[in-house]
């Protein structure tokens, strides 16, 4: 049986998702995987992350909230002190103007990650916890479901790139089982440096996966076009941003307000339908500019509206329960 429809897209989440079971595939380890989706840098976006969490420390960052920490609200907690002292003696130059820092303070005390009080004029500021190390490796994953010569070409410059600035510590190519071995002519494409991973779907998921080639671990902390400490930084942001989207949140910037959008749980995952074009929809077709959109109903929404809203709140709400629900 083949992923959802031919969209890469399902593939993606139905590879999210097994991931976020079953990952890592050749190796046994305690450490929990937070799984997101589109994520990396101005350069480099990554299909599929996989964040490999320290279990202990995964659960102190819980006290920092469900959401994402941004570079600005980081600074802050990590270097927040256990006592009050003035914010100016407490954090590192950050480089930039203080009054940023200042704005960065009052947001993180409304967000409930730092405490703050004044002191005649002067703003003080004291640790909620510290800031846990929860990050330990980070996995980057490209979806290609038809891994033929010619994607397997276009794939080689992107892991390529990858593999020299080594931003994570492992890249992997995912692609769908055919019941063939991978071809050996499909990997001389490939930077030796890149797993590739076969994964073999049946109706209740993914029923197999098959590591075809294992990949070399990468050194995050030497210099190579990003200095260790640049890639330090970026490391920790992508990770925030995978805690705090995971691979669900595909559905913010898709229709689920549209009468036509149904989720349908395939492999185990919950995937877009549209029940217009009767396809798996991609996140940009399924757009506000989709000439097929038509908002639910009002009839739909009576029940619990406006306050619960109809069934695209519905599968928000769901959607959003299932990422609570996993961290
Ligand atoms: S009609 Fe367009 S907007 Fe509506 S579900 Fe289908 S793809 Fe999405």
């Amino acid at each position: 049986m083949t992923a959802p429809g031919d969209a890469e897209f399902g593939f993606e989440l139905v590879t999210c998702r097994w991931a976020e079971r079953a990952w890592p595939p050749d190796r046994e380890t305690d450490a929990v995987p937070v799984v997101a989706r589109q994520l990396g840098t101005q350069r480099r976006r990554w299909d599929t992350v996989v964040v490999e969490a320290d279990p202990d420390a995964l659960a102190a960052r819980a006290a920092f909230g469900a959401d994402t920490l941004d570079s600005d609200l980081l600074h802050i907690v990590r270097n927040a002190p256990a006592e009050w002292a003035w914010y100016r003696d407490a954090l590192p130059d950050p480089g930039y103007p203080w009054r940023y820092v200042r704005a960065a303070i009052h947001r993180a005390a409304d967000r409930g990650v730092v405490e703050k009080r004044r002191d005649g004029n002067r703003i003080q500021i004291r640790q909620i916890a510290p800031y846990p190390d929860w990050v330990r490796r980070i996995v980057a994953i490209e979806n290609k479901p038809d891994l033929d010569a010619s994607a397997a070409r276009a794939l080689a410059d992107q892991l390529d790139h990858d593999v020299s600035t080594a931003l994570a510590d492992e890249v992997w190519v995912a692609t769908e089982a055919t019941g063939a071995a991978v071809e050996p002519a499909l990997l001389e494409d490939l930077p030796v440096e890149a797993g590739v991973l076969a994964l073999e779907f049946d109706g209740d998921g993914v029923a197999d996966d098959t590591v075809a080639w294992h990949p070399a671990s990468l050194d995050p902390t030497t210099d190579t076009s990003l200095s260790a400490e640049e890639k330090a930084e970026k490391r920790l942001e992508i990770a925030e941003r995978a805690y705090g989207s995971g691979w669900r949140s595909y559905v913010e910037t898709m229709r689920p307000d549209c009468r036509w959008f149904e989720l349908r749980e395939v492999h185990d995952a919950f995937v877009p339908w549209c029940a217009a074009k009767e396809t798996h929809p991609t996140a940009a077709e399924c757009s506000g500019s989709c000439p097929e959109f038509q908002p639910e109903p009002p009839a739909w929404r009576t029940r619990g509206w406006p306050i619960e809203g109809g069934p695209g709140k519905g599968i928000k709400r769901l959607l959003a329960r299932r990422r609570r629900d996993r961290r």
